[in-house]
């Protein structure tokens, strides 16, 4: 099945808006082994909107469109869709009473209730989020239409539940996928180690490089059944595992501190943090976590140096003899935070995410990174590799290090390299 995108949106074309709806529909589509051809992008215009549809229409079977579905007046595609495939627009009362639903006791203008309109014969996809509802729609070509409203909260839930078993059903075999995700280790290290499973074809496995030291392996199978390509799958799944050892952080999980928290949970266990060159970056991952609240005791952000002493206990002394950017200083930053707060893990960071505050033996980019648990304090060293990658990416990096290193603690396995 050839498929194509069109997302619609002058704010698009203006470059105020990342087309990320597309971004993501291309991924859950190569999930499904559904080829995509064409991505296009059409400012709110009846006219280009219309050509761009049926230039669609003739050479895919598999046409979705983003954006466009909402109430006000540059809301075009349905409508566009609708004049396509010659289909008057017909009431959906269950879409009616929804949005009456939403908007309780205010108002609804008739613009708001167009939201409730369609082509004949679409099959409505309900909005849990928003207002606008999706629909997908079979011209009599057979091209299959698809419309997801554009704000991607509401079109990613839609798009998952709705569209993903309608098209699993429409191309007969089940696809299964396992996103294995590790950190600490380059993609060209990762495809060294997974060798010839890169090569072969069901299941298939495929490196992706994830943001800030982050890499994913796809694994895939297809099958005649769920269950089958499932069965197929979890074997090679096994042996990617296997090959890329303790970096691996999780199957199918969403983030590393997702994983950190939750295995905080199970052990009924805490972290504190003190931060410095990370800003609260480390404790913001981890509230971002819902359930967190169980397990993360406090995050202090002591920049200067003179918190670090008066709220974690750092000896001003040993600021002075080794620098603010030193194991010794971060180990007692982890130890002060952990004690100060009673809680099982203490982490601390400090470092220099720059641009200037470098100097020779301590290069912009340098971090110090410990986790202070009961008995021991593991500590260590981010070094900067190559061409300076801006304030962020330090950070990021930085954060991720010890989230991982928490991981990896109380996983039982080695926590710094070392050891
Ligand atoms: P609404 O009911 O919100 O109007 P809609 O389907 O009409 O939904 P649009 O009006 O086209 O959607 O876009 C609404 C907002 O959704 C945009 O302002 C933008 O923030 C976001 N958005 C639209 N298209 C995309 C896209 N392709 N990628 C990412 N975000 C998008
Ligand atoms: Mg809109």
């Amino acid at each position: 099945m050839q498929a194509e995108i069109i997302s619609v949106g002058t704010e698009l074309l203006l470059g105020h808006t990342v087309n990320t709806d597309a971004a993501f529909i291309a991924r859950e589509l190569a999930v499904l082994g559904i080829d995509l051809h064409n991505v296009t992008v059409v400012g709110d215009n009846p006219q280009r909107l219309r050509e761009a549809l049926a230039q669609a229409m003739k050479r895919s079977q598999l046409v979705i469109t983003t954006g466009g579905l909402g109430p006000t007046m540059d809301d075009l595609t349905k409508k566009a869709v609708a004049d396509l495939l010659h289909r008057p627009m017909k009431l959906h009362e269950a879409s009616l009473t929804q949005l009456k639903e939403y908007f309780g006791t205010r108002p609804i203008g008739s613009n708001q209730e167009s939201q409730a309109y369609f082509p004949e014969g679409a099959q409505v996809f309900a909005n849990s989020i928003g207002t606008a509802p999706g629909c997908a729609i079979t011209a009599e070509n057979g091209t299959l239409f698809m419309l997801f409203p554009g704000p991607p909260r509401e079109l990613e839930p839609m798009f998952r539940n709705e569209a993903m078993p309608m098209l699993r059903k429409k191309i007969g075999s089940s696809i299964v996928s396992f996103m294995v995700r590790t950190f600490g280790q380059g993609e060209g290290d990762a495809a060294l180690k997974l060798g010839k499973l890169c090569a072969q074809t069901n299941p298939t496995v495929a490196t992706y490089l994830g943001a800030h030291g982050e890499v994913f392996v796809r694994v895939t199978a297809k099958g005649e059944t769920q269950a089958q390509a499932k069965a197929m799958a979890l074997p090679t799944v096994a042996e990617v595992r296997e090959r890329l050892g303790d970096v691996v952080y999780g199957v199918d999980v969403e983030s590393l501190e997702e994983v950190v928290i939750n295995t905080l949970i199970k052990r009924k266990e805490e972290v504190a943090t003190a931060e410095s060159c990370t800003g609260g970056l480390l404790s913001k991952r981890l509230t971002d976590i819902p359930g967190s609240s169980a397990v993360f005791r406090t995050g202090l952000v002591t920049y200067a140096d003179i918190t670090k002493t008066r709220l974690l206990g750092v000896p001003q002394e040993m600021i002075a003899r080794y620098g603010a950017v030193s194991r010794e200083v971060a180990s007692a930053m982890a130890e002060g935070v952990r004690m100060r707060s009673a809680a099982d893990y203490g982490i601390g960071i400090t470092g220099i995410a720059g641009p200037g505050g470098g100097t020779p033996q301590k290069p912009v980019g340098t971090v110090w990174i410990a986790l202070a648990t009961k008995n021991k304090c593991y500590a260590t060293c981010l070094n900067p590799t190559g061409r300076y990658a801006g304030r962020n990416v330090i950070r990021q990096r930085s954060v991720g290090k010890a989230l991982d290193m928490l991981r990896r603690c109380m996983e039982g396995k080695p926590v710094v390299p070392e050891e």
